[in-house]
């Protein structure tokens, strides 16, 4: 799995299917949004979808 390099959401397709941008595969641990509404991480995170976001990327 990739990270994307802007938003960190993890994904194994080609480019981000959130925002599209270039993915890194230079990345370090992850967290799992199951529900963004209710996380402080997410909100902290700016993430708005539910799914799986690396928490460094370079
Ligand atoms: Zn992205």
């Amino acid at each position: 799995m990739k990270a994307c390099k802007n938003c960190h959401l993890l994904t194994e397709q080609g480019k981000c299917p959130r925002c599209g941008s270039s993915l890194s595969k230079d990345w370090k641990g992850y967290l799992v949004i199951m529900d963004y509404s209710r996380s402080k991480i997410a909100k902290k995170m700016n993430i708005d979808v539910n799914g799986k976001f690396a928490l460094r990327v370079r």
